[in-house]
């Protein structure tokens, strides 16, 4: 694949760098599997767990779409997927892919394909060409024709080297498929329940469908498989089964997770069970974001949830006591709010600076309690002074107390003093690295 310098939108610039640290210490070993190369992202078990999220706009508007997708991986997404319906659709990917690209954003760009996705593929080859995977949902290329539009869309895959996701979902699963299973089960001398059938026409529908896609030439290793379902229990089984009976990489994710914290607290349950058994190479988190709310939230959840399970690192993490009738001031949950924001904002430029700062702790507490304790084990940390303390606040850095803090000004005195240690330790790190690197033979 050509790299930038040329005109074609299939090809990204350089990619900004992403803090990718990998598993820690204790993280759950990952089932082995191929590795798929997605527009130049690496997914499989060799690999970090890809963070992926999806746009809502109408691809049709190139300009919003580009919007979107930068955004998405400005928060950390390093896969988007783009929903390609309609010829409007269709005809505005690469327009909308140069878009992104002169905003300097590499992140590969994957095409969402139902009902005419054979036919967009065939008479879009610009955009063909310019995504860097296609999702094929094998219960949504037609029943009459189902296995020509498959192959005409995997020939497509062929000719321009790229992989496909076989995205099964419950919600549109292959009906002539479940209804040979449902037939064969009830004509069976002890029939299962109606739930593992729907479990077995998921599974067969991806695999059957993964084994026409090798017949029909594409690689083993142009494969990743995925199959949605809506409830925790089922994801778990489903992908259990899944994970025994392949090597192809896992897309894991819930759909239609729903709102807020529902969507939240059931993707990160089902999500935790199974990359804790290794499974899952790309995860996405389906929010339904809140009239108003940012897309961009689910890519956060999913860096949590990875991060959280010590299999990535993304930001520095600040552990912050829940409060109680020792902390009647609502100072403390102000401070943790805000440097948590301020680490936010700066790890863009600090994870090109500061190599390992994503893997930095910071405390912020409320009280003497278990402030001074659980400061000391971050790498900085702050016990605030609870109700009826002295109004002091004492800051350990590395473990050792370092200072005391008083007055007015706390926070922004702490985000200095924060900012000096991230330069003194990360910026010696990274300066220790290039001289180790300029005095090597
Ligand atoms: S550290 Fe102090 S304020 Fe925080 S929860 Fe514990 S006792 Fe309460």
């Amino acid at each position: 694949m050509s790299r930038a310098g040329t005109s074609d939108p299939a090809d990204p610039p350089p990619a900004v760098p992403v803090a990718v640290a990998g598993p820690g210490v204790g993280a759950p070993a990952r089932r082995a599997t191929v590795t798929v190369d997605v527009g130049g992202v690496l997914v499989g078990s060799g690999h970090p767990v890809v963070v992926q999220s999806m746009t809502n706009t109408d691809t049709a508007d190139a300009d919003a779409t580009a919007i979107q997708v930068a955004r998405l991986a400005h928060a950390g997404s390093e896969l988007v997927r783009v929903t390609v319906n309609n010829d409007g659709a269709a005809a505005a990917v690469p327009e909308m892919l140069r878009k992104l690209r002169d905003l300097g954003v590499g992140v590969p760009v994957i095409g969402d394909f139902h009902y005419n996705g054979h036919q967009l593929l065939v008479e879009y080859p610009e955009m063909a060409r310019a995504l860097a995977k296609y999702r094929i949902n094998p219960g949504n290329v037609g029943a009459k024709r189902h296995d020509e539009n498959f192959v005409t869309i995997v020939r497509v895959a062929i000719e321009n080297a790229k992989p496909v996701r076989i995205g099964v979902n419950w919600g549109s699963l292959d009906q002539a498929l479940l209804t040979d299973l449902m037939n064969a089960n009830a004509a069976s001398a002890e029939p299962r329940d109606s739930r593992d059938v729907m479990i077995e026409a998921m599974i067969e529908s991806a695999m059957r469908s993964a084994e026409l896609a090798e017949e029909t030439g594409l690689g083993h290793d142009r494969i990743i498989i995925s199959a949605k379902v809506s409830n925790v229990r089922d994801l778990v089984d489903v992908y259990r089964i899944l994970a025994q009976r392949s090597d192809y990489p896992l897309h894991l994710g819930l759909t239609e997770a729903g709102l807020g914290m529902k969507g939240i607290v059931a993707s990160t349950a089902g999500l935790a069970i199974l990359l804790e058994e290794g499974i899952g190479d790309t995860i996405r988190v389906s929010l339904t974001p809140a009239p108003g709310g940012e897309r961009e939230e689910e890519v956060r959840v999913a860096q949590q949830v990875l991060q959280s399970m010590g299999l990535r690192s993304f930001l520095p993490q600040v552990s912050a006591c829940p409060g109680c009738g020792r902390t009647t001031s609502t100072f403390f949950q102000e401070m943790a709010e805000r440097i948590q924001g301020h680490l936010r904002e700066r790890m863009p430029a600090w994870q090109a600076r500061y190599p390992g700062v994503e893997e930095m702790t910071v405390a912020v507490m409320g009280c003497v309690v278990n402030g001074p304790g659980e400061s000391k084990h971050a790498d900085i940390g702050i016990s605030l002074p609870g109700t009826f303390e002295e109004p002091v606040a004492p800051v350990f850095i590395d473990g050792k107390l370092d200072r005391t803090l008083r007055g007015d000004g706390l926070i922004d005195e702490f985000i200095g003093i924060l900012e000096g240690y991230v330069d003194r330790r990360y910026g010696a790190e990274q300066a220790a690295t290039a001289g180790d690197r300029s005095a090597a033979p």
